[in-house]
């Protein structure tokens, strides 16, 4: 009796232990500390290109004011980054090189930006967003103001978020219908040597000198919006966001997980500046995902969420913050060595142009520009 007693307590003492067991997590591997802190690296690399950014907008402010107040107060000669800030005109000078195999030398930096932004993003998914962009990092600047604020960060529900993500795509069809299709090419050669396209740069300076009310309110609006959910901008209206991430889609660079060690802690996805389910996917397919790297820096587990390149091989986070900043300052360096970097435009021209910033020459109707040919006509009709 006192036997089968015995034998009973055993049996119930492995099957408990065999039950115990089963409940136990799987074994996994903690990643070893300290690790490469990649948001940090990337906040400083977005700090500087922001730093440029600021010092470009005050060069080309002590540019255009000079002349607009008839050559008095402080000069800094005009930098040709500021370019980078004219997508349309540079989008035309695109298919102007499609079509000519030639470069416009009316904002080649412009042109330059735009083929290092596109190169960067199939090599590098959408890095600019993350890495480069001063627009995203206000944006994720007021979405931490906002965490803060609601101590939690506010989403949009799905049933509006799907629908409002294809808004900056529908205005990326519109920009390539207009260049790519409706424009002909002598209108695109027209717009490129127009009065209007040459000061584009300028006009574009004075929208936020002069701001308008409209524009003060709709850009208070962003601002707002941004702070309660983050991204509004960049999510839902960016359509320089939109081609980015679009190319970045066909980017050999994939985040993958390994879903036979993953713990399902589900800190990947809490992180994802971009809102991707990132536990839930094998391989992360979307056009949000902008190689901020934040997953894999958070993921406990030793080789179960990386940058992969097709073939199995691991882009490291520190690898990967490194090539998005040499990705971006090598080319910009290397157009600026080899002269295609400076346009055409004479000072003297420059300083007609500003003078007169507010004649009809400068301005554009829904895309078709004024020349002076047309001007004249205009001011002098045959009788
Ligand atoms: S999936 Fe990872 S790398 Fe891509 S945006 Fe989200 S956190 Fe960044
Ligand atoms: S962070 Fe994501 S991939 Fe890593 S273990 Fe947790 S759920 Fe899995």
């Amino acid at each position: 009796m006192k036997n089968a007693n015995t034998i009973n307590k055993s049996v119930n003492m492995a099957e408990t232990r065999a039950a115990a067991k089963k409940r136990q997590p799987l074994k996994y591997k903690r990643k070893p500390t300290p690790r490469f802190d990649s948001q940090k690296y990337r906040g400083l690399i977005q700090l500087f290109w922001f730093g440029v950014t600021v010092w470009i907008g005050l060069q080309f402010y002590f540019f255009v004011y000079y002349y607009l107040a008839g050559e008095k107060g402080i000069y800094l000669p005009r930098p040709p980054g500021v370019e980078g800030f004219l997508p349309i005109s540079s989008l035309i000078s695109l298919r102007h090189t499609f079509e000519t195999g030639q470069f416009s030398w009316v904002h080649p930096a412009g042109l330059a930006l735009l083929l290092i932004f596109i190169t960067v993003s199939f090599a590098l998914r959408k890095s600019f967003c993350a890495y480069m962009c001063p627009v995203g990092l206000v944006s994720e600047s007021l979405g931490s103001v906002g965490r803060k604020i609601f101590k939690k960060r506010l989403k949009l529900p799905a049933f509006l978020d799907y629908p409002l993500r294809s808004l900056k795509y529908l205005l990326l069809a519109f920009f390539l219908y207009a260049v790519f299709y409706q424009m002909s090419s002598a209108d695109i050669t027209t717009f490129l040597n127009s009065p209007y396209n040459k000061v584009a740069d300028v006009k574009m300076l004075l929208f936020f000198t002069r701001v308008s009310e409209v524009t003060f309110w709709v850009l208070l609006v962003l601002v707002v919006l941004s702070v309660i959910y983050e991204g509004v901008w960049c999510r839902y209206l960016c359509p320089y966001g939109a081609l980015l991430g679009f190319i970045g889609l066909f980017s050999p660079a994939k985040i993958k997980r390994n879903k036979n060690t993953c713990i399902d802690c589900m800190k990947c996805s809490k992180v994802c500046p971009a809102r991707i389910k990132v536990h839930k996917m094998k391989t992360v397919h979307s056009d949000e995902c902008f190689g901020c790297m934040a997953c894999v820096d958070v993921c406990p587990v030793q080789d179960t969420l990386d940058m992969k390149l097709p073939g199995g091989t691991k882009i490291s986070p520190k690898t990967y913050v490194i090539a998005a900043f040499l990705a971006f300052s090598i080319p910009i360096l290397a157009f600026k060595i080899s002269g295609y970097w400076h346009n055409n435009i004479s000072e003297a021209e420059y300083r007609e142009h500003i003078e007169n910033i507010d004649s009809p020459l400068y301005h554009h109707n829904r895309g078709q520009v004024m020349t002076r040919e047309k001007l004249k006509q205009l001011n002098n009709p045959p009788h």
